[in-house]
């Protein structure tokens, strides 16, 4: 039965993180998320089933549209493959609690930011605003352990990287701030404190990789965003483990 719903948690996912791409793309340029159905953003074709099916179409055409040729940016079908694992990761962590409720909107939230940080290095409080509205309103019905930890990790995660913007002067953005209150709700004070930590950690890491890739000076701007979604999943599905482990590894 696991593996029953394991398939079907993944190609949901799938499905969804193929429209994340769309939502996340679309969003910040305040076009609409229906009109026009998608399309070749080189030649305009506009797509048919084949071109539709997630991972699988990226593979099959090898990357390319069918018609004219241009390349499709690998980001969309690795994001629909993450989207697919994520959720199928929330399915197997949480089981048919409520909890898997959060679990399948905080993920969701974490790959549609991730994709317009990608591209356009920025986090869209339209995308954000809704998500926090209804992760705060399912924290009073699911609540953490004491229920006010939520709320005290979103305002101490949204205090902490308010002071750092300003520390930092403008080495972060207005999107990160506030996608610390949603992660703060979701994490709880602890949780958000780890995934700050991490975060830091993975961004060092990418800016690394990205100075040797680029060869482009250290003025380069690079998106804080995908990386706090990431520290926040480690965080969110193995945070108590590795709590654990470091607690008996220092006593
Ligand atoms: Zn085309």
């Amino acid at each position: 039965m696991v593996l029953t719903y394991s398939i079907f948690f993944s190609l949901f996912g799938l499905v969804f993180g193929s429209f994340f791409n769309v939502v996340g793309l679309r969003v910040p340029k305040k076009e609409s998320i229906a009109y026009p159905p998608s399309h070749c953003t080189n030649c305009d074709r506009r797509l048919t089933a084949i071109d539709l099916v997630p991972v699988f179409s990226y593979l099959f055409l090898k990357g390319k549209c069918r018609t004219c040729s241009s390349s499709i940016h690998w980001v969309y079908p690795l994001m629909e493959a993450i989207t697919g694992i994520l959720f199928v990761a929330s399915y197997l962590v949480f089981g048919f609690t409520p909890e898997l409720i959060v679990a399948i909107l905080f993920v969701s939230l974490l790959v549609i930011i991730t994709v317009s940080d990608i591209a356009y290095m920025l986090i869209p409080d339209k995308v954000l605003l809704p998500f926090a509205v209804v992760l705060l309103g399912l924290r009073f019905v699911i609540p953490l352990e004491p229920w006010w930890n939520s709320l005290l990790g979103a305002v101490i995660g949204f205090s902490l990287l308010f002071l750092i913007a300003i520390v930092s002067k403008g080495g972060m953005g207005g999107g990160d701030i506030k996608l610390f209150f949603v992660i703060g709700l979701v994490l709880g004070l602890s949780g958000t404190l780890m995934t700050l930590f991490f975060a830091s950690f993975i961004g060092a890491i990418v800016g690394i990789i990205q100075l040797r890739v680029t060869k482009k000076g250290r003025k380069s701007p690079i998106p804080f965003g995908p990386s706090i979604a990431a520290a926040a999943i480690i965080v969110y599905f193995w945070g108590e483990g590795i709590l654990t482990w470091y607690m008996n590894f220092l006593g």
